[in-house]
């Protein structure tokens, strides 16, 4: 083992050292000849396969492109001189109470925290803060009486539909979608709630919980997605799911996940090429990026974690893979994230709090996106974080903008949210490695039709799993290993 990784940039502004929280192993960890089952990514995806074949009693090795696991999982320490480092999530946030998720990080004694599914709400120029208040009373405040039995009216009306889609979903893909729900694939989630003559607050209200979770635009998904979108805020009555975070970030998360499905097992600077199937055996090639070695396993099956539009640039499948699994990959769409974090000093915290309470987060219709506490809940911090997750059309344009555009051009739109704020701005660090931060369908089609089966039907022991393959979130990437893996199971069974 190599002491651990540290990525130790200086920023320009020069008083504070970012780190990632990452430990690496080194690319040398011994890799075997062959095992039961290579996983190609230690992501979220892969790390649970892992987990889920040493549940089985299988043998698994997991090659990982990067010398750390966690994939889109990232939370950065910053050593600001003189005060105690402090820690922010750069990539995914928080996890809904229906991704299985939750259950790994009770398994792993993880401590959590988790809030009700109401935020406060910045829509048309209007904020409305939350404060110590239940949802009936926020609710009471944001929408009039009317506005209010039409929404509540929706959630009545779409509850038995999104639990019947549900049910179908556990059952995909050996079951197709019942045909009156698969019809919702070919409207937008725009459109159809239009069509329901609802007023124009309950509608964007509609569109802004929606499209912060989706990455792009509701006209540009189905409602059949919009309503499985739609779920977190229709579950438990319609009081919605609950989020959970990760107390210490979730790189810790990551790490002591793979600490549980053990590090020898995790190959990293590993980066996998070629997959090649031939009768009943998978030999899978890699080039170790550190000292440049290529290497095979051989296996019974290979799970490739990686999201297909990836995969498929990156990777030689031999055969290749099916015109059908193509196709679903190559009409399937993304979302698009900006993250952003704003320094502050600790007296900027008036800005957000009201008496002894937080108004954080805000779910904002602006380009600001979702505006959280960063560095919530450490309380020996010197310096407070807000982080920004831009989506959609203005990440597109954030992801592309020269940084020092984009520091004024937010710096802006938070003065107008919080007049006076930028003078007490101290620095900011921003995180555009995503460009397709999370996967979507395109009008025409969803998750859960015939192409999305397609993709997640296994071919010569080649399974595709990553939460491309199954939702936009990270629920997707625990249901697509735990699926891999049962349709694994079921294959040694009817050997
Ligand atoms: C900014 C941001 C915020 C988000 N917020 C949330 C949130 O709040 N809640 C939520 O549920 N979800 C959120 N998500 C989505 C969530 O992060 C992802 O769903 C999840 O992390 C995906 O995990 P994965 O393992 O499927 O993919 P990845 O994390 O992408 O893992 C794939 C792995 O494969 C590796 N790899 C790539 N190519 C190769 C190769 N050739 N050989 C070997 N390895 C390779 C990569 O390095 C990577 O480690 C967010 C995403 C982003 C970007």
């Amino acid at each position: 083992m190599t002491p651990r990784f540290s990525l130790g940039l200086s920023l320009a502004l020069g008083f504070a050292v970012i780190s990632t929280f990452a430990t690496s192993q080194s690319a040398a960890a011994a890799v075997p000849k062959s095992t039961d089952v290579v996983i190609v990514g230690a992501g979220l995806s892969g790390l649970a396969a892992a987990y889920e074949l040493k549940k089985a009693g299988l043998k698994y090795h997991i090659l990982e492109l990067t010398p750390r696991v966690g994939g889109r999982v990232r939370t950065v320490k910053y050593d600001f001189p003189g005060e105690p480092a402090t820690f922010a999530d750069s990539g995914m946030e928080e996890y809904w109470e229906s991704n299985p998720a939750v259950q790994v990080l009770k398994e792993l004694k993880l401590p959590t925290l988790h809030d009700v599914a109401i935020s406060s709400l910045a829509l048309g120029g209007k904020i409305y803060e939350l404060g110590d208040e239940d949802q009936a009373q926020f609710y009471g405040r944001i929408f009039s009486k009317s506005e209010l039995e039409k929404l509540e009216g929706f959630k009545k009306e779409v509850a038995p539909m999104i639990e019947k889609m549900m049910n179908a979903w556990k059952k995909m893909p050996e079951e197709a979608m019942p045909a009156d729900l698969l019809k919702l694939k070919d409207i937008s989630f725009a459109d159809w709630v239009k069509k329901k003559s609802m007023p124009e607050k309950v509608a964007q209200w509609i569109r802004v919980s929606v499209e912060c979770e989706i990455g792009t635009a509701w006209d540009r998904i189905s409602a059949l997605d919009g309503l499985a979108e739609f779920h977190i805020f229709a579950a438990n009555g319609g009081k919605g799911e609950e989020a959970y975070r990760v107390v210490a970030g979730n790189e810790k998360f990551v790490n002591t996940f793979a600490d549980a499905i053990g590090r020898g097992n995790i190959s990293l600077n590993s980066r996998v090429q070629r997959v090649v199937s031939r009768k009943g055996k998978v030999s899978v090639f890699y080039v170790d990026q550190a000292i440049h070695k290529a290497g095979q396993i051989d296996a019974a099956h290979v799970i490739t974690t990686i999201p297909p539009f990836r995969a498929v640039i990156e990777m030689q499948f031999d055969p290749p893979l099916s015109a059908k699994k193509l196709a679903a990959i190559q009409s399937q769409t993304w979302g698009s994230y900006f993250k952003a974090h704003i320094f502050l000093p600790l007296s900027a915290q008036k800005f957000w709090t009201r008496g002894k309470n937080s108004i954080l987060p805000i779910l904002s219709d602006s380009e600001l996106g979702v505006i959280y506490d960063g560095n919530r809940g450490q309380e020996n911090a010197k310096t407070k974080i807000i982080s920004l997750l831009i989506t959609g059309d203005h990440a597109e344009r954030y992801n592309l903008m020269p940084m020092d555009v984009t520091r004024a051009q937010l710096t802006a739109k938070l003065d107008q949210l919080w007049p006076g704020v930028s003078k007490e701005i101290k620095g900011m660090e921003f995180f555009r490695l995503h460009p397709r931060a999370i996967g979507a369908w395109p009008v025409g089609r969803s998750r859960f039709d015939e192409m999305s089966n397609e993709l997640r039907r296994p071919e010569g022991g080649i399974h595709l799993a990553g939460d491309f393959t199954e939702t936009s979130h990270s629920d997707g990437a625990f249901l697509s290993a735990k699926r891999a893996v049962r349709q694994i199971l079921q294959a040694r069974k009817t050997k």
